[in-house]
């Protein structure tokens, strides 16, 4: 049987990361996943993910998207290629509203660089957004966006640079506690490992089995529509990333035009899924919903609908990561860092996931997204075998 410091399973946005950081530290490592990484059939694909410092969410992610931000730096430096397009951010809706209160509440307790823009200001700093007149944006010169698929494919060359074994279309089937490390076991192989980082993404429950945290996968389709004129108006250049609140408790958000039209989608108003057995068919209805928002906000885009992809969340009940050891293994090491926000931290997430694995202390405070705050909802572990059955 082959042993390896760590077994990382799924090298999608996290494990990828963790892959990388791992390696680069001189872990004997190895890397499993269901596919071939970067795919289109997780939580990491579609050209773009936002990346911004004001977190509505909670000021608690402005020290990790801060450390986050160093790293990606440090991984363009070494891929030496651009990974982050820096567009600056707007986060638009009513004043007293979710994303606008929440960004300034954290742009405010950690003095970020901000405005505060009414709607005709917004406007005029952004010709091709138009937003109502109830409306105020928080304008952060740092967003941008990232993109997944080549942070993805830049973690796993360097991991497997620094001699990291990456397994791709080989899932992992059950592991086993075995003294104070794992065997793991996989249709081709059996390994041993002193530590075990679980990054399945969606598929999470399914390791976990009985000692999941109660994770919700949701189905999210992301959409590109062609800009109606040649305008320039929705160039990276001119056009910024934004969320906006357009209702209560209803949040879209865009991208600029590189090439492929103006990437759009809305935020956790999908439907309740199955990894395994996704929808991944687009309805009419969705695109109409949509061609309705970019009428009213972006109504230069709304051109012709060029393409949708259906992509996963997997979310905790309070949207708050989960990055933690195993309630009853601590050799094993568990990240669903999502509920629809996760990619921007995965560089940080991956130098924490490191840390924990190579028994050293992570910097940031992981007491948010323990697992024991879902005490209720999570099962007592009872045995040492996980299997999935369709592996
Ligand atoms: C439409 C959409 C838009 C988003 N927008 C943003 C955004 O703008 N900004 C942001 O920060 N975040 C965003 N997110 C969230 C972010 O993309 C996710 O948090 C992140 O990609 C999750 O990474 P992951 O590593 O957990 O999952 P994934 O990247 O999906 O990786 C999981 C991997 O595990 C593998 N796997 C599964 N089962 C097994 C097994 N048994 N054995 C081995 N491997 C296995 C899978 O094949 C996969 O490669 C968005 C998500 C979606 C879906």
């Amino acid at each position: 049987m082959t042993s390896f410091d760590v077994v990382v399973a799924g090298l999608g946005a996290m494990g990828s990361a963790a892959a990388f950081e791992l390696a680069r530290r001189g872990a004997s490592v190895l890397g499993l996943d269901r596919f071939a990484p970067p795919h289109a059939s997780g939580s990491s694909h579609g050209r773009a993910r936002i990346i911004r410092e004001a977190y509505f969410e909670d000021p608690l992610y402005v020290p990790l998207v801060r450390r986050a931000y160093e790293r990606w730096a440090e991984l363009e430096r070494l891929a030496g290629r651009t990974l982050l397009v820096p567009t600056g951010g707007l986060m638009l809706g009513p004043p007293d509203g979710v994303v606008v209160a929440g960004a300034l509440r954290s742009a405010r307790e950690h003095g970020l660089p901000h405005e505060l823009l009414d709607a005709r200001e917004v406007h005029h700093r952004v010709p091709g957004l138009r937003v109502t007149s109830d409306m105020v944006g928080v304008w952060e010169p740092r967003a941008g966006f990232l993109v997944p698929e080549a942070v993805i494919a830049a973690h796993l060359a360097l991991a497997a640079d620094h001699g990291a074994e990456l397994r791709v279309e080989e899932p992992v089937r059950t592991w086993d506690a075995a003294g104070d490390g794992v065997v793991v076991t996989t249709a081709r192989g059996t390994y041993r490992a002193r530590r075990l980082v679980l990054a399945a993404g969606a598929w999470m429950s399914s390791l976990l089995g009985a000692a999941s945290p109660p994770l919700v996968v949701e189905r999210m389709v992301q959409h590109w529509f062609r800009p109606a004129r040649d305008t320039g108006l929705y160039a990276p250049s001119r056009f910024p990333i934004f969320l906006c609140e357009y209702a209560p408790g209803r949040t879209w958000y865009g991208f600029p035009d590189v090439g492929d039209g103006v990437k759009v989608a809305l935020h956790h108003q999908g439907e309740p899924a199955d990894a395994d057995t996704l929808r991944r068919t687009v309805a009419p209805a969705e695109i109409a919903y949509v061609h309705a928002l970019l009428r009213t906000f972006l109504p230069d885009a709304d051109g012709a609908h060029a393409e949708s992809a259906v992509c996963m969340y997997t979310n905790t009940p309070d949207e708050h990561f989960v990055v933690d050891r195993h309630p009853a293994w601590p050799q094993v090491i568990v990240a669903s860092a999502c509920s629809g926000h996760g990619f921007k931290f995965s560089s940080a997430i991956g130098e924490i996931l490191a840390d924990m694995a190579l028994g050293e202390r992570p910097t940031f405070d992981l007491a948010p997204f323990r697992i024991s705050r879902f005490a209720h909802g999570v099962v007592a572990h009872e045995g040492t075998r996980h299997r999935r059955s369709d592996a």
